[in-house]
């Protein structure tokens, strides 16, 4: 039997692998999207893509169709550490002047992956990569679906599966993480993530809502879906802190700093789970015909709300980078020298906040109390990456020095 051949063949439809796929259909290429779940269920995923990421769907053409599938937009954001937080607009104060978007995660990759569909690319349902070998004519995936095993061909494989990505192991790329053995560890080691959906929540829904309690470093969040419906989170970074059930989610956004009658009425709908994730990434996602995007190039640490965005912009790097350049190794190298350039820049803000926002003690009261200060006085010290993305932003020696209020 034959080997089906492809220009590109994509281990994971979900956002990053869905997205891709409609990109190169678009520009004319050959694509097989394998995604291995028939249909998509709730797993827990973002939820609330940040002005920059909503910039980056804008620019892969698929604004309408996540906002089709019951998007909603967020121009306000209200942050408390302690205090109840004020309302920033993040229209007006924003780089790109676009709102923060939610949705139901499931929806929005239904969506994208019907896109990526109609504009031409091979979409697979049901379909598991097995593995991946290099040939001397490209790699080959061995592809389960529908009981039958069968190889494909592609001149390029494109890993999108995920945080826990098999095809990253498969094509030998070390993974990265905070040193374990640091005084890092209890910082940036694994965080426990609790999510719920509810109805009848009595917020204001135009706005995403964070606040986090640095005396024992969690952060509760909710984010609206719609007038009275939203998902609420709380992170912790033990799991025995975390919640067991709705109600003491709901207990815990209150410690973190939600009004109380916020949630006076809510009703639990839906799964309740404690999702583990921490930071991981691979220097430089591309090598000898398998390049990586999405949570399989690098994952942050969703506390702070960046996945979907880095997602998408690894999309659109890899998009260009393949249609500017005709050979296709150098194209891929291009990209993974972007990728490393913002990632870099991601990940130092997220560090710089953990250690700022969430570290606990008295020590940690101390610094965070002297820079949040500075803060007020100057707010250019606190780089606006989570929000307006990461150009622009030089997070050096100086940079981080302003940040924690040290000169
Ligand atoms: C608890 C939690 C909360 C989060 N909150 C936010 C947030 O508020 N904002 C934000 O921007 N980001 C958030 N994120 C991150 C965001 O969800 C991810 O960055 C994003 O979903 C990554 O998309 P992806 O396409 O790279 O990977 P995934 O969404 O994981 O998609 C990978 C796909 O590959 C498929 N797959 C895997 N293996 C195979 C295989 N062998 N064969 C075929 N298919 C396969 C899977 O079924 C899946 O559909 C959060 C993450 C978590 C865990």
């Amino acid at each position: 039997m034959g080997v089906d051949r492809y220009d590109f063949a994509v281990v994971g439809g979900g956002l990053g692998g869905a997205a891709f796929g409609k990109a190169m259909a678009e520009r004319g290429a050959n694509v097989l999207v394998l995604e291995r779940t028939p249909t998509f269920t709730d797993r827990i995923r973002g939820e609330w893509i940040a002005p920059w990421g909503v910039e980056e769907l804008k620019e892969l053409g698929l604004y309408d169709e996540v906002m089709g599938q019951g998007g909603h937009a967020l121009p306000g954001f209200t942050i408390s550490v302690g205090l109840p937080g004020e309302r920033r607009d993040l229209v007006a104060s924003a780089r790109p002047g676009l709102p923060a978007v939610s949705f139901y995660h499931p929806d929005a990759q239904e969506a994208v992956l019907a896109s990526a569909s109609s504009a031409g690319a091979a979409v697979e349902r049901g379909a598991s990569v097995r593995s991946l070998r290099r040939t001397s004519d490209g790699p080959v995936l061995s592809v389960r679906s529908n009981k039958v095993e069968r190889e494909v061909s592609a001149r390029l494989v494109v890993g999108a599966d995920g945080r826990d990505s098999a095809a990253r192991r498969w094509a030998g790329f070390e993974l990265r993480r905070f040193p374990e053995t640091s005084e890092f560890t209890r910082d940036f080691g694994t965080r426990f993530l609790t999510g719920q959906m509810f109805e009848d929540v009595d917020a204001d829904a135009t706005a995403g809502h964070m606040w986090v309690n640095p005396a024992i470093g969690s952060v509760g969040y909710y984010f609206p879906h719609s007038a009275r419906k939203g998902r609420a989170f709380v992170v912790f970074g033990e799991r025995s802190q975390s919640p067991t059930t709705p109600d003491e989610l709901v207990k815990a956004c209150r410690q973190a700093g939600a009004n109380g009658a916020m949630f006076a009425t809510a009703k639990p709908i839906g799964l309740f789970a404690t999702i583990a994730a921490s930071d991981g990434w691979v220097d430089h996602p591309y090598g000898d015909g398998v390049v990586l995007i999405g949570d399989a190039a690098g994952a942050t640490d969703p506390t702070w709300g960046q996945g979907m965005s880095t997602t998408l912009r690894d999309v659109r790097l890899l998009r260009d980078a393949l249609s500017s350049e005709d050979e296709m190794d150098r194209a891929c190298h291009d990209y993974a020298e972007a990728h490393d350039q913002y990632w870099r820049t991601v990940l130092t803000l997220e560090e710089w906040s953990t250690t700022l926002l969430l570290k606990t003690g008295t020590e940690a009261d101390a610094n965070r109390e002297r820079a949040i200060d500075h803060w007020n006085d100057d707010q250019s010290r606190r780089p606006d990456v989570f929000m307006s993305g990461p150009d622009g932003y030089v997070l050096d020696e100086q940079a981080r020095r302003r940040y924690f209020g040290e000169e």
